[in-house]
């Protein structure tokens, strides 16, 4: 049985406890769809457990696996890139190491992209069990909030779980951003991408390593690199106060004229406060985009590689790949998907 190569990006960051169970599941799941014709490209984001140790035993156990140690924690999405850089499959899979997205969908996918002559299948979420009531709020939150904001359509209640062609997956590669907000990037490339509907499960071991800082992080990215309305927000409520301080010049005007000038210090401190307010908010918000702005400036790798593991192919566009990065384990053979040894 010979179907497409198949590649699956996995970013992860202190997870221990999910990677052996993530890579039978994985590996099953591949196989069944697949046949031999895969890669498994792990990426470790700087993970201050053992998370780079296992990886490293389960690529010199299995030649499907390619493993991607970055020099220090880069985040979700650059880790993400990194492994999407490396990846030489024809069809792509990306997936959470936590095993909240069931591998097992991945035939269920590529039917869909099959039957639909699709580019992108993404899996939209019907149910998140195990998640906080605060998670699943602020997540229907920001992904709506997020469709008013931008002019592309992203799809609400989607995260990275995706299934990709290598085309699609080129075009997303040739975008340059340093803040990437990834499942957005996929959205404005275009071509034909349908949903595939799934329920979240809970997650295998460990905790979400998404805090609230990181969320907040992620929205300003999000919403920064997709839509520039928050810039605007600025001249609208520059248009709202011109109007409301030309009735306020009327009341001024009546307050001096019958002799009650003195009183009015609510009304006083009413503005002083609102105003001031109101330009701290428009001047975060411009700064949000200025330093974005200086960061793209600066041209800087998205991510460094210290070692790979196992045989990676893949262009490395974005990053910077330590020298001496290869020399680990079987890399014999320049790259690209591995097959199983059959003895
Ligand atoms: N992750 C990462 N670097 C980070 C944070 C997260 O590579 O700095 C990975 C993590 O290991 C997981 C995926 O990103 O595979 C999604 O993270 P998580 O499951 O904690 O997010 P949640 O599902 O809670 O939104
Ligand atoms: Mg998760």
């Amino acid at each position: 049985m010979t179907g497409p190569r198949l590649s699956v990006v996995v970013p992860c960051y202190n997870e221990e406890g999910c990677l052996t169970e993530l890579h039978r599941r994985l590996g099953d799941a591949a196989a069944a769809t697949v046949g031999d014709a895969y890669e498994i490209v792990l990426v470790n984001d700087g993970s201050r457990d053992a998370t780079w140790d296992l990886m490293r035993a389960l690529a010199a156990q299995d030649s499907h696996v390619v493993a991607i140690d970055l020099s220090r924690n880069h985040g979700h999405q650059l880790a993400l890139t990194a492994g999407l850089d490396l990846c030489s499959g024809d069809v792509i899979l990306i997936i959470d190491a936590d095993l909240q997205d069931p591998p097992e969908l991945l035939g269920a996918m590529l039917a869909e992209m099959e039957a639909q002559n699709a580019d992108v299948v993404y899996a939209v979420r019907r149910k998140r069990a195990g998640e906080t009531a605060f998670k699943r709020s602020t997540a229907a939150l920001f992904y709506r909030g997020l469709s008013w904001l931008t002019d592309i359509e992203i799809p609400v209640d989607t995260g990275d779980f995706r299934l990709m062609s290598r085309r699609a997956l080129d075009a997303l590669l040739a975008l340059p951003e340093q803040a990437r907000f990834v499942r957005g990037m996929v959205a404005w490339i275009g071509f034909r991408q349908v949903p595939i509907l799934y329920d979240r499960a809970e997650r295998l071991a460990g905790e979400t390593k998404y805090p609230l800082r990181k969320m907040v992080r992620f929205a300003l990215d999000a919403v920064t690199g997709f839509s520039t309305v928050p810039l605007r927000i600025a001249s609208y409520m520059g248009i709202g106060l011109a109007a409301a301080s030309v009735l306020l010049l009327a009341y001024t005007a009546y307050g001096w004229l019958a002799g009650k000038a003195i009183e009015g210090w609510t009304s006083l401190m009413l503005v002083v406060v609102v105003l001031g307010a109101v330009q701290m908010f428009v001047l975060g918000m411009i700064g949000e985009y200025l330093g974005r702005l200086y960061l793209e400036s600066k041209r800087r790798p998205l991510y460094i590689i210290s070692q790979v593991a196992g045989r990676a192919g893949g262009r490395r566009a974005h990053g910077h790949v330590a020298t001496q990065a290869d020399t680990i384990a079987t890399s014999d053979t320049p790259g690209g998907i591995g097959t199983r040894p059959t003895a």
